[in-house]
């Protein structure tokens, strides 16, 4: 069998470790990763048309409006040479973006991270996150050598401004209304795969990687 290249979308709820999982599936598949929450934030420090409007929804624990993610997203991925695949992380978020991206690009694999919301909570605070380069920690799990200092880049760490207690809980029942329906979409497509991740990272990501495998899909 020849191999199949990586069209692969990541979702899961917040602090699922889509970022994380993305970010090493990327590397090890050598293709771009896309993280949709991380472009957003670049848009709106970078004060671009687009990033004034996004300033609206990212951080206050609700979905940006499908048309403006869409947008974003799709001109992201037209800078891109899809044939050479990518990774997707955190779009779509809903079954609208997911229609819209299969016009875009068709998907062949749909990674859901599942996690119970209690590790959730768990997780998202005790992240932290460098100001710098965006690499993402976690206080306990996975704390950097020298406390609030980036071992990538030496920047700054800081908790997002999203990860309080209130909107993590928001965050969570928008998931769950919004975006848990990608379940049967993606399953109707005959590309889910779902992984447990509540493993720590490297044991998550081998299970990733063992079940791709067998896909076809050959690093
Ligand atoms: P998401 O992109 O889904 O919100 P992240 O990849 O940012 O999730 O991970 C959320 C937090 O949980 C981070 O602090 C990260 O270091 C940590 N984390 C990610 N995967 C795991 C794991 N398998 N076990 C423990 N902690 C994890
Ligand atoms: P997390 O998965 O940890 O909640 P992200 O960094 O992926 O965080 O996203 C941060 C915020 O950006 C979300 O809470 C939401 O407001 C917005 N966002 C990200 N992706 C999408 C999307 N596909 N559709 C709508 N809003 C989005
Ligand atoms: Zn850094």
């Amino acid at each position: 069998m020849s191999k199949k290249t990586l069209h692969a979308v990541l979702f899961g709820p917040p602090g699922s470790g889509k970022g994380t999982q993305g970010q090493l599936l990327a590397d090890r598949f050598d293709v771009p990763q896309i993280g949709a929450g991380e472009l957003f934030r670049a848009e709106i420090a970078e004060k671009t048309v687009q990033g004034k409007l996004l300033k609206e929804y990212v951080g206050s624990g609700v979905l940006v409006p499908d048309e403006l993610v869409n947008a974003v997203i799709t001109n992201q991925l037209k800078q891109l040479d899809l044939r050479k695949g990518f990774v997707l992380d955190g779009y779509p978020r809903n079954v609208e973006q997911a229609t819209h991206l299969n016009r875009v690009a068709k998907i062949n694999l749909a990674i859901q991270l599942k996690i119970p919301d209690k590790e959730a909570v768990r997780r998202l605070t005790g992240r932290v996150q460098c100001v710098e380069c965006e690499q993402v920690y976690h206080l306990t799990d996975t704390p950097p050598i020298k406390p609030g200092i980036c071992a990538l880049c030496g920047g700054k760490l800081k908790k997002r401004n999203d990860d309080t207690k209130e909107l993590i809980r928001k965050r969570l029942e928008t998931f769950h209304f919004m975006t848990e329906p990608l379940v049967t979409y993606y399953r109707q497509q005959g590309v889910l795969l779902t992984i447990t991740g509540e493993q720590a990272i490297p044991y998550v990501f081998e299970e990733i990687i063992k079940r791709i495998g067998k896909l076809g899909f050959k690093s």
